[in-house]
């Protein structure tokens, strides 16, 4: 087996390991250095660093502390990456840790966090999934089960200082245009929560006040949450810095395309094998301003599937111009709405939407004014026969049991 470079002890806080941080800035020091076609792997914690439990109460779902994560394993120093190269990173293999077969997903509070049906799930609830191999159930959610397509929702490269003053000035500039609402328009730098690796002291201090919170996917790619960027996807990031700093958590058992439960996908902790090299002067050469990827040659083949439209009219009946995301939230309601009728309560339902490998795609953006988003929801994931006839649908679901929800 190829060294483990980075460990991470699932008993102790991750502010006490110098090889993980939760903050982009480009002084955060190596926390490790390879060489161009080195193999190793990185043990992660799960993006929250252990606070989410398995149990039945959504209570930690509903306190965490979000200015926390994520937290994750690096920065990796590549020896000779210097800024405008590519960094040609494989995913060899990805698994959960032995001592931590589960994962979780939940919805937060709309006071803290919310998510993309916040509206219409303002409260936090939780689903606990055991895996089996390969496969991933839940005793909070009956009648599926699936493959998991595992992949970290978070991985990129140190930003340089020129692009990270690029990050905080857009952001906070954006959040001052509506400044009291809730959820944030975006995250600012946040010092106290900060965990700046092996930085320490003064220039640890000034960095943690600055460094980028690692909530949305940017340039470097870093929380992109794409489901395809699975176990045998090969990725070409950008290089910013000397070493380029790899970092890499956040992983998920499985999500569906979009992850819009945000908490998210099914979440673990776990190890990633990885090998890096390099493409010198690769970013001019291939004119790349975010990562491009090749997909994985092995992927769950579920070829079956129930097909959700929206359109970009929202639950008021009002009319939004060719909005993608208004749209594919009108194909997610219309998905839950649909499984309701099995049985499922809606949390049940859209806990699938977020873990099961869903597809989401962009059908039409240009016959105005309205856009058309499609959910794709794999038929064979579920114990029983979910297509629709003219006999009606059958419960399957026994009626009662819910997802554990906490009052605000
Ligand atoms: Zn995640």
């Amino acid at each position: 087996m190829p060294e483990t470079l980075i460990s991470v002890d699932l008993r102790q806080s991750p502010y006490e390991n110098e090889q993980v941080h939760n903050r982009w800035h480009p002084d955060i020091p190596m926390a490790v250095w390879v060489k161009p076609g080195d193999e190793f792997i990185l043990e992660t914690y799960d993006w929250t660093g252990g606070y989410i439990k398995n149990d039945d109460s959504a209570d930690d779902v509903r306190d965490i502390d979000l200015s926390t994560v994520h937290f994750l394993s690096g920065p990796v120093g590549v020896k000779d990456a210097e800024p405008g190269d590519l960094l040609v990173v494989d995913l060899l293999d990805i698994g959960a840790k032995s001592d931590s077969l589960w994962g979780f997903n939940g919805f937060f509070s709309k006071k803290n966090g919310g998510g993309f049906l916040t509206e219409h799930f303002p409260k936090a609830q939780k689903s606990i999934w055991d895996f089996h191999g390969m496969f991933t159930s839940s005793r909070h959610v009956p009648g599926v089960s699936y493959a998991g397509l595992i992949h970290p929702g978070l991985i990129g490269c140190l930003p340089d200082k020129k692009m990270l003053d690029i990050w905080n000035e857009r952001e906070v500039g954006f959040i001052a245009t509506k400044p009291d609402r809730v959820p944030p328009l975006a995250n600012p730098p946040f010092a106290k929560t900060a965990h700046m690796g092996k930085l320490k002291g003064e220039s640890r201090d000034k960095a943690a006040a600055e460094g980028a919170r690692t909530v949305p996917p940017r340039e470097h790619g870093g929380n992109c949450d794409i489901k395809d960027l699975s176990r045998g996807s090969k990725i070409f990031f950008p290089v910013y810095v000397d070493g380029a700093g790899l970092s890499v958590g956040d992983l998920h058992f499985s999500q569906g395309d979009g992850e819009i439960t945000f908490c998210g996908a099914i979440e673990m902790a776990g190890w990633v094998h990885l090998r890096v090299n390099l493409i010198k002067g690769g970013m001019a050469k291939y004119g790349i301003q975010n990562p491009i990827f090749k997909p994985s040659p092995i992927t769950p083949t579920y070829k079956d599937y129930l097909i959700f439209e929206g359109i970009s009219v929202d639950e008021q009946g009002q009319q939004h111009y060719l909005d993608v995301h208004v749209a594919y939230r009108q194909a997610c309601l219309n998905a839950i709405e649909y499984l309701k009728k099995f049985g499922y309560s809606g949390a049940q339902a859209y806990s699938i939407l977020g873990t099961a490998p869903v597809q989401g795609h962009i059908s039409g953006v240009v016959d105005i004014p309205n856009a058309c988003a499609t959910l794709w929801l794999p038929t064979e994931i579920f114990e029983f026969d979910i297509n629709p006839s003219a006999a009606g649908p059958v419960k399957h679901i026994a009626g009662g049991v819910d997802l554990p929800l906490s009052e605000d």
